[in-house]
């Protein structure tokens, strides 16, 4: 029995699985950066040293992607390639030579304060997407830190042999770059756990693309921890339990048996059609925003994409994505899904994403309220040559499959009739074999009231719960003071929801969900009664649903058709 004391944590962000294993601290042996001036005359020499590092860590994440390439999981390649260019890219090696050069100092603190410069640059993004690519920088950066100062991070070759067979080895460190996690995977490592780290960190998606139960943003856990301790890892719940009680343990080990019994029954649904008990078919579509998201589309078995927010595609370009950049995009989303529906949604940024907002308008946000600015359509039909570069773009790529163009915030008819009879023009003029498919969101309660004059001029409706919610309740869906407020449930948020479906029924268009509200269980028979044809979201939820609705049945909740 254990006499070390027991203690619990959560962490920011997991991949899968639970683990109870014996705890191993795996530190780099990294010593603080060494900074020294350069004598006359060296800086030449210093630069080729850091050229030299950068040729070295290339190959080395070469031979890293070269063995993982088997594995068949596109995401950690896609990590090593974005650290593999962020490493060849001018604006860290080549920028950091130049300080060498300019401040005559070593290769090792130019190349820090160069990873410093961009991380700041990433860290004022209102975005938290690029707020969260500073990890990667830090880690591209490492890479080369290590060939400069010839450190390796030192996992010992019997990892998997633990002396417990029944209990693996759980590795805890500061913080794993995505090689570390290769190479401790072909080590046959059961898990691992780092203190630092957020929830969209590329390691943490290589750990789950390669199904390595992990938590990441562990903090504190280290200073807790002794090699050789029990450790209970709770990827399901973001969990972790050092030194657990006997108890503890044997609730773990049936919690265990029970996830892994409900994966497997979950898993037998990815083969199933989205239907009801009683064989009503509501499709369960997946909301994306990468093309590399669908990398799972397989396994859990998705009717087609729902939502595509092509902001997305926008914020990661530092100017504006051109019709070729954007139609590639598209096209590799749409045949991706081979014959099954895309829905893609124009553009949707306002005054709160400020890069795009100024690379839309040319000018600074001035408006005081973002969420109730110029925004969406709004921001699109003030900026003619954008809306359509973005609808050439998508009519193109609608040739290599079934598409639907979604078009977001439209709170009128005229806004709706300008964009369609622009989407008909462009389509008109480019002879394209496929029809045009054009809907409108609906997430204003305005476009609720006018839904059967907007009707007539869409071809789908799909409902955005998240603004609808926000706007007919007036509660901001960001602030945390007024998250009390902001409910789902409230009967406003019911009847516009019905309102919309007798629309679209009269109207004889398809309606969907693609607010969060798709995917919570307990509206799952209300939209299957309301005729719903799809409800899309995150992947993770499409398997969990698809089971919900098979035990539901259909009660039209609509009066027939006309
Ligand atoms: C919505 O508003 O419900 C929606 C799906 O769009 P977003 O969350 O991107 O605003
Ligand atoms: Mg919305």
């Amino acid at each position: 029995m254990s006499t070390r004391p027991r203690s619990e944590g959560r962490a920011v962000a997991a991949s899968p699985g639970i683990v109870i294993g014996y705890v191993q601290k795996l530190i780099h042996g990294r010593k603080p950066i060494p900074e020294r001036r350069l004598a006359a005359g060296a800086a030449d020499m210093e630069v080729a040293r850091l050229k030299q590092a950068v040729k070295a860590a290339v190959a080395e994440i070469d031979l890293e992607r070269e063995q993982l390439s088997k594995l068949g999981s596109q995401d950690p390649l896609m990590v090593l390639d974005a650290h593999r260019m962020m490493i060849a890219d001018p604006e860290l090696a080549h920028m950091a030579g130049e300080r060498v050069i300019a401040d005559n100092i070593n290769a090792e603190w130019a190349l820090r304060q160069q990873m410093d410069a961009i991380q700041a640059i990433f860290n004022q993004s209102d975005n938290a997407y690029l707020r969260g690519r500073q990890h990667d920088v830090e880690q591209a950066g490492q890479h080369i830190l290590n060939q400069l100062m010839g450190q390796q991070l030192q996992v010992p070759a019997d990892t998997a042999a633990a002396s417990d067979p029944e209990r693996p080895i759980i590795y805890v460190g500061e913080d794993f770059s995505v090689s570390d996690i290769v190479q401790m995977w072909r080590q046959g490592v059961a898990a691992i756990i780092t203190e630092q780290g957020g929830n969209d960190a590329h390691n943490i998606i290589v750990a789950r693309g390669i199904g390595l139960p992990a938590l990441v943003g562990a903090a504190g856990i280290l200073k807790e921890i002794e090699d050789g301790d029990l450790l209970i890892l709770d990827g399901e719940q973001c969990l972790w339990t050092l030194n657990p009680s006997a108890a503890e343990e044997l609730a773990y080990e049936k919690f265990i048996e029970a996830v892994s019994i409900s994966r497997e029954g979950l898993a037998a649904f990815a083969l199933q059609p989205s239907r009801s008990k009683d064989g009503r078919e509501m499709k369960l579509m997946a909301n994306i925003e990468f093309l590399e998201e669908l990398d799972m589309a397989e396994q859990i078995g998705i009717d087609g994409v729902g939502l595509f927010r092509s902001e997305f595609l926008f914020l990661n370009c530092k100017e504006q994505p051109d019709e070729d950049l954007q139609y590639r995009c598209y096209a590799a989303i749409i045949r991706r899904m081979s014959g099954k529906p895309v829905t893609m949604r124009l553009l949707d940024v306002g005054g709160d994403k400020a890069c795009l907002y100024k690379q839309a308008t040319n000018r600074d946000y001035s408006g005081s309220n973002p969420v109730l600015g110029l925004r969406g359509i709004r921001l699109l039909l003030r900026s003619p040559q954008l809306l359509s570069t973005q609808l050439r773009a998508m009519l193109r790529a609608g040739e290599h499959g079934p598409l639907h163009i979604l078009v977001p915030m439209v709170t009128s008819r005229n806004e709706m009739l300008q964009v369609r009879k622009l989407a008909e023009q462009l389509h008109d003029g480019m002879h394209l074999k496929q029809p045009l498919s054009i809907g409108a969101m609906i997430e204003v309660p305005a476009a609720v009231l006018v839904a059967d004059s907007l009707a007539e001029i869409s071809d789908f409706f799909s409902i955005g719960t998240n603004d609808l919610i926000q706007y007919t309740l007036a509660a901001d869906r960001s602030d945390d003071e007024v998250a009390s407020l902001y409910q789902p449930e409230h009967p406003a948020i019911q009847q516009l929801i019905y309102m919309t479906a007798l629309a679209a029924k009269k109207a004889g268009i398809p309606l969907s969900v693609c607010g969060e509200l798709a995917a919570n269980p307990e509206w799952t028979e209300q939209f299957l009664n309301l005729d719903m044809h799809a409800l899309s979201m995150s992947m993770s939820n499409i398997l969990p649903i698809r089971r919900f609705l098979s035990k539901q049945s259909y009660h039209p909740a609509l009066p027939p058709a006309p």
